[in-house]
């Protein structure tokens, strides 16, 4: 098939199988290229396929040697359409670890599920024993409960409408935006889609099962971002979703006594989830041309490289021979790879921009190409050296799932 990108508002519908695998492998190859960490050796990324977690999941695999079980829920192809790209991106990863000799396995399905976490706990005490990191990248419009309960998560601010401005993505141009005050149902809906909850249920599903090692950690993503995108993201419902993230990390480490739970504030990129977040999106085209200029730039594979070397697996000064980590967290408790996002230069430079930025200089101020070549990347699109025009074959396999049981996620 002839795969070409089909988009609709931020999504594009297509993939292409070989630019997702191109894209994935540039991401192995950079871990590769830089010095190894003393890191985790055997790691759960719940979210995977896309985005952070994926970086996640390279960074573990290929700066540590890690045996790597990710979840994700992405589509297989079927019917003359193309797989989900995080389905390529997982059939990618796999290839190039098992060729390497590491050990990957992946689970599709609902990670909010009891029986996704079932799988995952078998599949652990079979392959693997225990695991000594857990990640959790989850980003999901909506989490369905035991109970059939369906809750959907909002990007709404919580006290007032707000005016600002934002990117307009099918058009490009810059517009007004106004952006009401979520209810207080659609706050609690929002925190239980993407606060704590769940990534408890997961340590303590694994505590239970015994399967968490001696020293385990875990980590969680969040955003702080400066002030203009405050009502929206930490001020609105997702910033309340995100606080009670952060909560959850106090508590599991208070009352788990294997674990070490941390949440890192990461840099404000294009994914899938950030491209759906009003203002957001000319924030990052803005922030791009600014650490662009200043060779500062850096996406979700240098973030988490960067996350696992500089920041979590800091191994201290202790007796004995084990090295104990100690992850490098600010006074309240985050590990903080949004350092170079929010140096006073950066953010100076952004808050001049903000306010002059409009639809006729917008190519003046913003990378709105960055942008877009960023936003089609994720789909495999616009990788350089491939042609798009030849035919591809689409029905990729993940190695390890057996093509009975690829579930449509
Ligand atoms: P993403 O959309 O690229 O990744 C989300 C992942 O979750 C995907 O692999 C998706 O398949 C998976 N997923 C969604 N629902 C699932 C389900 N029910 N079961 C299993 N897997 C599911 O998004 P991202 O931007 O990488 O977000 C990951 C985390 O990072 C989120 O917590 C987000 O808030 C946070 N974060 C993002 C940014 C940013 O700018 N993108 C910045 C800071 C923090």
């Amino acid at each position: 098939m002839i795969v070409e990108p089909k988009t609709r508002g931020f999504i594009c519908t297509t993939a292409h199988p070989t630019g997702c695998a191109v894209a994935v492998n540039r991401q192995i190859d950079y871990v590769k290229s830089q010095p190894r960490v003393e890191g985790p050796k055997k790691v759960l990324v719940i979210g995977a396929s896309t985005g952070y977690g994926l970086a996640s999941r390279i960074s573990a695999a290929f700066a540590s040697d890690a045996a790597t079980i990710g979840v994700i829920f992405d589509k297989p192809a079927g019917n003359n359409r193309t797989a989900s790209a995080g389905w390529y991106n997982s059939a990618a990863f796999e290839q190039r670890a098992l060729a390497e000799g590491l050990y990957a396995k992946t689970v599709n399905g609902d990670a909010f599920s009891a029986a996704v976490k079932d799988q995952v706990i078998q599949m652990i005490r079979e392959d693997l024993g225990s695991v000594d990191l857990i990640v959790y990248s989850l980003a999901s419009p909506r989490r369905t409960m035991a109970d059939g309960t369906v809750y959907n998560s909002v990007l709404k601010t919580t006290s007032g409408d707000y005016e600002n401005k934002t990117i307009d993505l099918r058009t490009n141009a810059i517009v007004p935006v106004s952006i009401t005050p979520a209810t207080p149902e659609e706050i609690e809906a929002t925190v239980k889609v993407m606060g704590g909850e769940d990534w408890q249920d997961w340590l303590k599903a694994l505590e239970a099962a015994n399967l968490l090692a001696p020293q385990t950690v875990t980590v969680a993503y969040s955003y702080i971002g400066p002030e203009l995108t405050h009502p929206i993201y930490l001020n609105g419902s997702i910033g309340q979703a995100k606080r009670h993230l952060f909560e959850t990390a106090q508590a599991m480490t208070r009352e788990m006594p294997n674990v070490k739970a941390y949440v890192s504030v990461n840099k404000a990129l294009v994914t899938q989830a950030s491209a759906a977040i009003p203002v957001v999106p000319l924030y990052i085209s803005i922030l791009y041309k600014v650490m662009k200029d200043k060779g500062l730039h850096e996406g979700c594979i240098e973030q988490m490289y960067r996350l696992f070397k500089d920041k979590l697996y800091v191994t201290g000064a202790v007796g004995a021979a084990v090295a104990a980590i100690s992850p490098v967290v600010d006074e309240a408790g985050y590990l903080r790879v949004d350092d170079w996002e929010m140096r006073p230069d950066i953010q100076q430079e952004v808050d001049r921009i903000w306010p002059i930025v409009a639809t006729e200089n917008a190519a003046d101020y913003c990378d709105i190409d960055g942008y877009w070549d960023d936003f089609f990347q994720m789909f495999g699109f616009r990788q350089p050296g491939i042609d798009y025009a030849a035919d591809v074959e689409i029905d990729v396999p993940i190695p390890s799932i057996p093509v009975e049981d690829e579930t449509a996620g």
